[in-house]
């Protein structure tokens, strides 16, 4: 009798431990780190970047989004182009989506968000911040599930994801638990998450109205930049060609020069998320950038 209650409690203390200690990770880093993750592989039309399939040296496009693991919190970047819960098939499926303006895109399918995270140790409520680079439907597909984190959004692209008439290229479906978020509205240049100068919103618009970039500083990796869509292709940056489709060709060519100004200062690398052969050379989760 006494022995099996004494086995039984020490389960429950070996049980508490292993608990707290996946709770803690965020606590215990004590250095930014980011975990990558893959959302799948885009179809695409060089096309539609002013670009030809000889400028390039692969056609489709990645997904990508990460998370951020910092000493004070936990952010999501971006949410991927198919939410978990609508996939139609495993690995490799070519999943079809339309977008608000109907037009179809097609996605080959990776694992699911919410599996690599739990890779890297983590689930969809550990998560205490939530940034989009811009409201893009490739970018907003998991976003429902990081509905109990602290929205970072800048006011400009919050107020058309929320208009009445919201833009074509979105799934207003994919984000409309947001909308009762404990939201951030950011109207600076720059918005430092957790207050260090090591994660830093930086608004890069054009693209669409209030699109941005992540600056992390990594202690051992420097300094990167997760682009959003300021770049698709790196022939785009190469060549310096922009998007059919962008809000204002001006506003992303004067965004693309400010960044450069501030890669060639600080020497940080720039990681373009829709790059399919340097997406493919990142480690994934489990595994990290620090
Ligand atoms: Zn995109």
């Amino acid at each position: 009798m006494f022995r099996t209650a004494l086995r039984r409690s020490l389960a429950v203390f070996v049980s508490l431990v292993a608990a707290s200690s996946l709770q803690a990770q965020s606590n215990t880093v004590t250095s930014p780190r980011i975990y990558v993750f893959d959302g799948g592989v885009l179809a695409s039309e060089t096309a539609r970047y002013r670009l030809t399939d000889a400028d390039v040296e692969a056609v489709e496009l990645s997904v990508a989004s990460y998370l951020i693991v910092h000493p004070r919190g936990v952010l999501m970047w971006d949410a991927g182009a198919v939410a978990d819960h609508e996939r139609s098939g495993g690995l490799g499926y070519e999943q079809r989506l339309v977008r608000r303006d109907n037009q179809e895109r097609f996605v080959k399918l990776a694992p699911t968000l919410t599996s690599q995270l739990a890779a890297a140790g983590y689930k969809p409520s550990d998560v205490t911040h939530l940034a989009l680079s811009h409201y893009h439907w490739d970018h907003t597909a998991d976003a429902n599930l990081f509905a109990g984190a602290q929205w970072l959004v800048t006011k400009l692209e919050h107020d058309k994801m929320f208009a009445a008439d919201p833009p074509g290229g979105t799934r207003p479906e994919t984000y409309t638990a947001l909308k009762n978020s404990r939201t951030t509205l950011i109207t600076a240049a720059e918005h430092d998450v957790f207050g260090d100068g090591t994660v830093v919103i930086r608004q890069a618009t054009g693209h669409t109205e209030g699109h941005s970039v992540l600056y992390v500083k990594l202690a051992k990796t420097g300094g990167v930049v997760l682009s959003g869509d300021l770049y698709h292709y790196p022939a785009e940056r190469t060549l310096k060609r922009l998007p059919t489709f962008e809000v204002s060709e001006a506003e992303t060519a004067a965004a693309r020069a400010e960044l450069e100004g501030f890669l060639s200062r600080t020497g940080a690398q720039l990681w373009i998320q829709h790059d399919l052969v340097a997406h493919r050379k990142l480690k994934k989760a489990p595994e990290y950038y620090e």
